[in-house]
């Protein structure tokens, strides 16, 4: 019986070539946007780069050859088309439909998946959710419908086709990692860049920069490319050993720590005006750390302006902060982030009963190792609740690999579902808290938490302890019937 999947961002391409793998041929992509690529689609921004490694950003058994150690939008682009039409994966995926619902049903023990349109596909025997966890653009309520302000507007996330900051005055809303890249492209290309912070955060420098040819020539041969990525994914995994990245002193937490305020001391020591604003106040790695080579250099540009409060409202003619004072601007740029904690929140979900699966979490998404949640049979998530860490496409490959294997059981046992049992559920979950709570995720706001402010994005080990974990999940903490 059918699979379907929805999305095909990187983790939706995992799951198709997962499945691939163990022969299963029969699966649809929904996809809602014209194009492959998620994440590497929507974020089109001026100076759009990812911020880990290319080596260990891209799949384990797809070398590249990639350009710079941190590959921009458009060569993760290039690099996700390169795999899909390699795998044969294109001509799986239905173009823009977007899921609204996808539904059980307890007769015949499949599902059915409902587009914008209207048109219902089905039935599916299993279902995976590949739709990331940083796709809903979040705005601030003053920027939502119409609003007064009469020049350009757009979410780092929906750059429009075309639209420049050459030669305007420009106002960035956010210092966050999506900011950081945004200000960089703005310190160079505007008139003038004024960056609106609420408050500073963390920064390490990336060093990033172009690979020598040579280099490139090494890369291209398969064990340095292999070594290369098995030295990047050793490192993270001893940074995370026992969450010492993420708890206030940990080894690592502290040594990162003292690296970045050296580094902000270093950058900005000559500027004691900038050094007090872009000093954060929350311990480290409470939020996500910012990695950036230019933001510190760019603070110190004399067209760029740090004006250290929100914006509160819009005017005609620009924007105006929590200090009451207007600011005339050409272009407001959002880079606000996302409703990170609001999972699978662009569909719904119908399950056992007609159970929907938000009403069910109730504010505060939780499943077996983001995976899956009781009532919801052959129902997977790529990247679910508790899965963000890195190197993220080491935890999507253990997910894809999660879901294919239970599908292919089903198909070779002649089960009809394959579901997580409840008892492993609450005690993971509840002991999952445990180690959360002590970590520094939940000491300040953050887009980690649910509103009721419990941490529902993080996951506080190392890659090697998730994957782990998937493959004792699969083989004792599911049921076939
Ligand atoms: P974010 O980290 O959530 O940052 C949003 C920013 O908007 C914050 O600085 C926030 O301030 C600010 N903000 C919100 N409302 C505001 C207002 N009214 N006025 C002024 N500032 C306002 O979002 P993001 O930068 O898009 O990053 C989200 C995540 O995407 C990152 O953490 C990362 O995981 C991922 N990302 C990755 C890459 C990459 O290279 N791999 C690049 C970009 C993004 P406060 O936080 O102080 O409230």
């Amino acid at each position: 019986m059918p699979v379907a999947i929805i999305g095909s961002g990187f983790s939706g391409l995992a799951a198709a070539i997962a499945l691939k793998r163990r022969g299963i041929t029969d699966f649809t992509i929904f996809e809602q946007e014209q194009s492959l690529g998620g994440t590497w689609w929507n974020n089109r921004y001026p100076g759009a780069e990812v911020d880990l490694e290319s080596h260990i950003y891209s799949f384990s058994f797809e070398p590249y050859d990639w350009t710079r150690n941190y590959a921009s939008q458009q060569e993760l682009l290039d690099y996700l088309n390169h795999v899909a039409a390699k795998w044969d994966i294109v001509r799986h995926i239905r173009f823009n439909e977007k899921v609204d619902t996808v539904a059980w049903s307890d007769e015949s023990k499949t599902y059915t998946v409902t587009t914008a349109s209207g048109a219902k596909h089905g039935p599916f025997r299993s279902v995976i959710s590949a739709v990331g966890f940083l796709n809903l653009p979040l705005l601030p309520p003053f920027a939502r419908g119409e609003t007064p302000f009469l020049g350009d507007q757009t979410h780092t996330s929906r750059w429009p086709e075309g639209l420049t900051m050459h030669g305007k005055r420009v106002g960035i809303l956010g210092t966050g990692s999506s900011a950081v890249q945004v200000i960089s492209e703005a310190a160079r290309d505007a008139r003038s860049v004024k960056i609106f912070q609420i408050e500073p955060n963390w920064l390490l420098p990336k060093l990033a920069r172009d690979f020598t040819p040579s280099e490139r020539r090494w890369n291209r041969f398969g064990p340095v490319s292999w070594w290369k990525r098995f030295k990047l994914y050793a490192g993270y995994d001893v940074r995370q050993y026992g969450a010492s990245h993420a708890r206030k002193g940990g080894r690592s937490n502290q040594k990162r720590a003292d690296q970045a305020l050296a580094y902000l001391h270093a950058s900005l020591g000559d500027r004691p005006d900038l050094l007090k604003l872009a000093t954060p106040a929350f311990p480290f790695e409470a939020r996500r750390t910012v990695i950036s080579d230019t933001y510190y250099d760019d603070l110190k540009n004399p067209k760029v302006e740090l004006i250290p409060h929100a914006v509160k409202s819009l005017t005609p003619k620009g924007a105006v902060d929590a200090n009451g004072t207007e600011h005339e601007l050409d272009l407001i740029v959002y880079a606000t982030g996302f409703d990170a904690a609001n999972y699978l929140g662009g569909y719904k979900v119908k399950g056992e009963g007609g159970v929907d699966l938000h009403e069910k979490w109730n504010g505060e998404p939780e499943a077996l190792l983001g995976l899956m949640v009781p009532g919801f049979p052959n129902f997977f998530m790529m990247y679910g609740p508790n899965t963000n860490s890195v190197p993220l496409v080491s935890f999507y490959e253990a997910q894809a690999d999660f879901a294919a294997s239970l599908i292919s059981k089903l198909l070779k046992r002649g089960a009809k579902t394959v579901s997580v049992n409840p008892d492993w559920f609450r005690k993971f979950n509840a002991w999952l808290q445990d180690r959360l709570s002590r970590t520094v995720w939940g000491s300040t706001s953050n887009y980690f938490q649910a509103r009721s402010g419990k941490v529902v994005s993080q996951w506080p080990f190392s890659a090697s302890a998730y994957i782990f974990g998937t493959k004792l999940a699969r083989r004792f903490m599911v049921t076939f019937k």
